[in-house]
């Protein structure tokens, strides 16, 4: 090679080297995870220009993500003088954008077509739906979208699809006037931009001509997630179909991936589309990589030996010549509660040993996971950046319980008011609500209090919510927190919508989340606790406000009660402000050292110097959705090594006996994925085979024997768990009870929340309304 190449090829392997610098041809790359697939597809792109044997128009290469791309290009950058804009580089639909954009005439689509997102999808098909008077109840806009993705993701159209019954025939007509509406208002979805792109290809042979002469190199990524589109719209780029027979062409097409890491069947992933590309493309050079460069062998052996009991596999080897390093630790808790404390400690301690934040990740299977972590990393001040998911609590689905919350709490708020108004829709219409803005600010009221302004149907409908959340204020007095969040739930109609949703599942698992969140505030946090406890200087400093606006307010008004009275914030309001608080800019912002959270899938082709893996239990991880059959238990267990494989030096995997998950306390068993792995490998933190019998103690006993600090470890398990018994309280109060009050005089107890120095009773004074007061302060006698 000549000399300046051969520098880009110093630190290669054998096989890596010959799968760089591979003749031109079709090939598949088949390797396990860390044996650096992906960093010989890179350095193939820099050789093959580096060589002069394409220019940089001729490349085209597809990753799985937006991040991959840019890691690619800088990397092309760093490694030859080259316009790396003009290289065709990003994923399938950013890739696919740049087509459409360049042939938008052809395309038959508006030079400035917008692209709509999911959400923007699924309003539009509303607004359709009710411009066609579909009834909502039978044909729910979320299976609507659901079916119009579907279809466009198998490339088909309307008129393609066969309706075999009287709703198919509906769904399919649906379909039809959803594509008139976008085609009317110039806008394309997600699966619109890669099948018009293959239309485009399919019928345009001068275009398809065009590509085909320009692209001497396809390189693709993480083949093995590709769907069917996907790789008919390779065959379109890279040969001819000629009497329904695919005939290769020039172009020499790369395919990079590993079976083991294949984890988007649930989107139409297609892991066949390896063997057939093997087949159809005629690929003449197939190479394994075995040596992996990312992990130290106690870490490789547990991937190995984990992998191994899944049947369906093209079988790779992964060997490493690193050390066994440091074994990998187990660790039992008592709650996640605990689990997110004992991580916490352990990240201290891996800072002290020098390890950046940013090499620290947490994995988890299931989003909604992170609320406890992300709380434990808050309270601790440890910044932290959440990837592929936005944080619980700005979580649209979060949003707008909260805002039917901060109704009930203060009816004047018209931001939450606007959010929620028409949601779910509810018929009322973008002007009535411009309506009701006109008589409000005319009568200086708020939204709420000038509904009766607004005549007509459109102010019977605004009258009729409005009813609704007084009606549920009322019906919420004297409930505790908890109760009252899962009213508002039922009640508002949220948790119905959802349920017809496509990804409404994760949404109300989001939702009985925060019923999690509203529990261990008032059980953990004695309810404002945190709040209480933390002076305003310490809010400023923490990681929430650290060099960020400056004018963000800050809760300056303690939540402590009035020294006088004891009269204090409801659990619902202290909530409220710990939820906005906490929505704050408590994420790290780019760039800043921060330890990392994402799914398992938002992990693939990522690598952590340190990793967790959590809530390795029955019925989590294995999801329990996938536990039933065999190939859901086989792509459960190819997630796993996918989160085992990002671990360059340390892996810890944690599991918990009980959980909160989905509004309710589980008690899980741990993972059946410990017994697939290499006893010789791990170190248990915790005593194996800890005995756990769910009747032994209370989800509050678990909580209460890890509360007033000492999560350290070891202590947790030292002490002996609490009787699931409440201690009786101590003031003497219950709900029903009269009582009376030096300020505030006769009143009824409602609610008692809390206990010891943080009990609190809800009472309604028929003279000043209902109060919050702190027992510890505030002074009552029986009456
Ligand atoms: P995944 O399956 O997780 O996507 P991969 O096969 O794409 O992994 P890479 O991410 O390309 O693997 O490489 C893993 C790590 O090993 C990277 O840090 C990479 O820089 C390093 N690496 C790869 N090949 C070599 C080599 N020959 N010498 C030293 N380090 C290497
Ligand atoms: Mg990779």
């Amino acid at each position: 090679h000549p000399a300046p190449a051969s520098s880009l090829l110093q630190n290669l392997n054998p096989e890596q080297l010959s799968a760089v610098t591979l003749p031109a041809g079709n090939a598949l790359i088949l390797a396990g995870a860390g044996s650096g697939k992906t960093r010989v597809l890179t350095t193939r792109i820099a050789w093959l220009l580096q060589t002069g044997q394409v220019s940089a128009g001729g490349i085209l290469a597809v990753t799985f993500t937006n991040k991959a791309a840019k890691e690619m290009m800088a990397r092309l950058g760093a490694m030859l003088p080259v316009n790396v804009r003009g290289m065709w580089i990003g994923t399938f639909h950013g890739l696919c954008n740049r087509f459409l954009r360049a042939h938008w005439k052809l395309a038959g689509l508006p030079s400035t077509f917008q692209i709509l997102d999911t959400q923007d999808q699924l309003s539009a098909i509303k607004r359709l739906m009710k411009q066609f008077n579909v009834d909502e109840e039978r044909f729910p806009a979320k299976q609507t979208q659901w079916f119009i993705a579907g279809a466009k993701e198998d490339g088909l159209r309307p008129r393609d699809i066969e309706a075999r019954s009287e709703d198919d025939r509906k769904k399919v007509e649906l379909y039809q006037l959803y594509e008139e509406q976008c085609q009317r208002e110039g806008v394309v979805d997600f699966g619109e931009l890669m099948l018009r792109s293959y239309e485009l290809l399919r019928d345009n042979d001068p275009v398809r001509e065009h590509y085909q002469r320009r692209f001497r190199h396809i390189l693709i990524d993480e083949f093995q997630d590709t769907n069917r589109l996907q790789y008919a719209w390779l065959k379109m780029l890279a040969g001819n179909t000629v009497e329904g027979r695919f005939v290769p062409g020039d172009t020499s097409v790369l395919a990079v991936g590993d079976d083991d890491q294949s984890i988007y069947a649930f989107r139409g992933a297609r892991v066949g589309n390896m063997a057939d590309f093997v087949r159809e493309f005629e690929v003449a050079h197939q190479i394994k990589l075995e040596q992996n460069y990312r992990s130290y062998s106690n870490i490789l052996d547990s991937a190995n030996t984990l992998i191994s009991h899944n049947k369906k596999r093209l079988g790779k080897n992964l060997r490493t010549d690193q050390g066994p390093g440091e074994p990998v630790r187990v660790y039992e808790s008592v709650s996640d509660f605990a689990e997110a404390q004992w991580m916490v400690e352990e990240m201290r301690q891996l800072a002290r040993d020098g390890i950046e934040r940013k090499e620290m990740a947490v994995l988890y299977r299931s989003n909604a996971q992170s609320r406890v972590i992300e709380t434990a990393l808050f309270n601790a001040a440890v910044p932290y950046r959440v990837y592929g998911g936005l944080r619980f609590f700005e979580r649209a689905e979060i949003k707008h319980a909260l805002a039917y919350l901060r109704l009930l709490e203060n009816k004047d708020d018209d931001t939450s008011f606007l959010r929620i108004v028409n949601f779910p829709p509810r018929g009322i219409g973008a002007r009535s609500i411009e309506q009701l803005q006109d008589a409000a600010r005319a009568a200086g009221r708020s939204l709420h209090d000038a509904v009766n302004a607004v005549g007509g149907k459109a102010g019977a409908n605004l009258s009729s919510f409005v009813a609704k959340i007084d009606v549920l204020r009322e019906q919420t007095q004297g409930l505790s927190l908890r109760e009252i969040i899962e009213l508002v739930l039922q009640h508002s109609g949220l948790i119905e919508h959802y349920r017809s949703e496509r990804e409404g599942a994760d949404r109300i698992e989001n939702l009985e989340e925060l019923v999690n969140a509203a529990e261990s505030f008032v059980t953990q946090e004695g309810f404002g606790r945190d709040a209480v406890a933390m002076p305003v200087d310490e809010l400023r400093q923490s990681p929430a406000s650290q060099g960020l606006d400056p004018n963000r307010p800050v809760i300056d008004e303690p939540l402590a009660p009035d020294a006088e009275t004891g009269e204090t914030m409801s659990p619902l309001a202290a909530f409220l402000t710990h939820a906005a608080l906490e929505s704050g800019d408590n994420q790290a912002q780019a760039g800043q050292d921060a330890v990392q959270l994402m799914t398992v899938h938002a992990a693939k082709g990522l690598e952590f110097d340190c990793v967790f893996i959590t809530g390795l239990e029955e019925g989590l991880f294995p999801h329990e959705n996938s536990m039933s059959d065999y190939e859901s238990l086989e792509e459960e267990r190819r997630l796993m090594y996918v989160a085992i494989t990002r671990a360059r030096q340390r892996l810890y995997l944690s599991h918990s006996q009980t959980r909160m998950l989905h509004g309710q306390t589980r008690y899980n068993t741990k993972s059946r994925f410990f017994e697939e792995l290499p006893e010789s490998a791990l170190k248990w933190l915790t005593p194996r085979n800890q005995g756990f019998t769910p009747s032994a103690f209370g989800y509050g006993g678990g909580y209460a024997s890890t509360r007033g600090g000492g999560y350290g470890s070891k202590e947790v398990f030292a002490s002996p768990p609490v009787p699931p018994q409440k201690a009786a309280p101590s003031h003497g109060l219950r709900s029903g009870m009269q009582v009376f009050h030096n300020k505030f005089g006769e009143g009824t107890v409602m609610a008692l929340e809390g206990s010891g120095e943080d009990a609190r009773a809800q009472i309604n004074f028929p003279r000043h309304g209902v109060k919050w007061l702190a027992l510890s302060v505030a002074k009552l006698t029986p009456v």
